[in-house]
């Protein structure tokens, strides 16, 4: 039996990939639906991702099953476009620090129970699962090599969708000024800008990466917020053999499509300055550091220079899960909030798109709903 779309218009707010796919996903379904984005698209979170697309290591069995549909909708996507230098399936290989916080040999474990393609490599083994890895950066408890992981450039995966989008009779609206929701007599009714324009809706998704916690909490809505500022620094192009995903103690690192690194950590996030003006300070030793870390894990220790880098916020719910759903007390007004937004970014569009236009939940979402955060549980100021 056919379903009947139960929204006849939406509007979109956030140009990043969970607004641009749920967007396409509306379009697709045959709903009237703009997207509203502050200034150009994928100027956020998207824009500066290491976009790694992985379920690994351990989180709940619920999470981890939407991050493995998560996956297998790039993989239909890669089948569409099997040459695509912006998506690709080349692995992804991890390893520990060599003190008591390794836990290599039982991640290797759960990993395995689960079924995710795993293998468990001593140092000496890995340049024959994938190359230009230093194989002396390597710890003595080995590293896992995950076969089935993969990277997507999420600007170019965005102007793909976009493109789709207009060409279905999207409406898409950039440089719009900040948009605010509209809600009257607990409805979402639309949207209105600073640059003074208004889109009325039977529909609302919220999809403005960190800045979800404080919008929503403008109609008296509340989602706890874990958001850091995060830094992701682009090296010049340069000639070498990796293609896997590295996750390491010091530095993360993947390919690019244009011939270069893209590369975060967890320390250097923590370096980052945020100013009293809102405005972030990113240390010359900060990045100089990330680039020496990268080259001492990568076979021939290749020199590294900087090209560019993105800072700003990284989307992260206060309890780490993804946050996707209708606000429990304001009919029509749905959110996307998540970290992992590269793997996450074409279903959640999918389901998203799928509940606003039937109006009925999927359960792969049922325990993403933001009404599991509550007023009780807000922070006293
Ligand atoms: C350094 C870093 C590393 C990451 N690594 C990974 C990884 O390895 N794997 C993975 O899966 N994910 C990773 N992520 C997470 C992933 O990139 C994000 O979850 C995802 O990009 C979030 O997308 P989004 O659409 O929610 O937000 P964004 O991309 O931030 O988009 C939000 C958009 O909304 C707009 N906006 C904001 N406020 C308003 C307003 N009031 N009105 C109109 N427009 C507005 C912004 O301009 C922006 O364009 C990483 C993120 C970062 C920053």
């Amino acid at each position: 039996m056919a379903t009947f779309p139960s929204v006849s218009k939406v509007v979109v707010v956030g140009g990043g990939i969970f607004g641009v796919s749920s967007a396409v996903h509306l379009a697709r379904l045959g709903i009237e639906t703009v997207l509203v984005n502050d200034g150009p698209l994928a100027k956020g979170a998207s824009g500066r991702s290491l976009a790694w697309l992985n379920s690994a290591r351990r989180r709940s069995a619920e999470y981890h099953r939407l991050r493995m549909i998560g996956i297998d909708r790039y993989r239909t996507l890669s089948a569409r476009y099997p040459d695509a230098d912006w998506l690709r399936f080349d692995g992804g290989l991890t390893w520990d620090a060599d003190d008591a916080s390794n836990e290599i040999a039982d991640v290797f474990a759960h990993e395995k129970a689960l079924g995710y393609d795993a293998q468990h490599l001593s140092a000496a083994a890995i340049a024959s699962a994938t190359p230009g890895i230093a194989a002396s950066a390597v710890t003595h408890q080995g590293a896992i090599f995950n076969p089935g992981e993969g990277w997507v450039d999420l600007p170019r995966l965005i102007e793909i969708l976009i493109a789709e989008f207009v060409e279905r009779g999207g409406q898409l609206v950039t440089d719009a000024g900040s948009a605010a929701v509209t809600v009257v007599n607990g409805r979402a009714t639309g949207v209105t800008t600073t640059s003074g324009i208004s889109f009325a809706a039977d529909a609302v998704l919220l999809a403005t990466g960190g800045d979800v916690p404080r919008m929503v909490a403008d109609s008296g809505q509340y989602i706890a917020d874990g958001t850091p500022i995060a830094l992701l620094v682009r090296t010049k192009q340069v000639s070498l053999p990796l293609r896997a995903v590295l996750n390491t103690p010091r530095v993360a690192i993947r390919p690019t499509p244009d011939g270069a690194l893209a590369l975060d950590s967890a320390w250097s996030e923590e370096e980052v300055v945020v100013n009293s003006d809102g405005t972030y300070g990113v240390k010359d030793s900060t990045v100089q550091g990330l680039l020496d870390e990268a080259s001492k894990v990568l076979d021939g220790h290749p020199k590294l220079e900087l090209e560019s880098y993105g800072v700003g916020p990284k989307p992260i719910p206060g309890d780490g899960e993804p946050v996707f759903g209708q606000l429990k007390d304001i009919e029509g007004y749905y959110v996307a909030f998540s970290h992992s937004g590269a793997t996450l970014g074409l279903i959640a569009g999918e389901l998203l798109a799928g509940e606003i236009a039937s109006g009925t939940e999927n359960p792969l979402l049922a325990n993403f709903r933001p009404s599991r955060f509550s007023v009780s549980t807000q922070p006293v100021a």
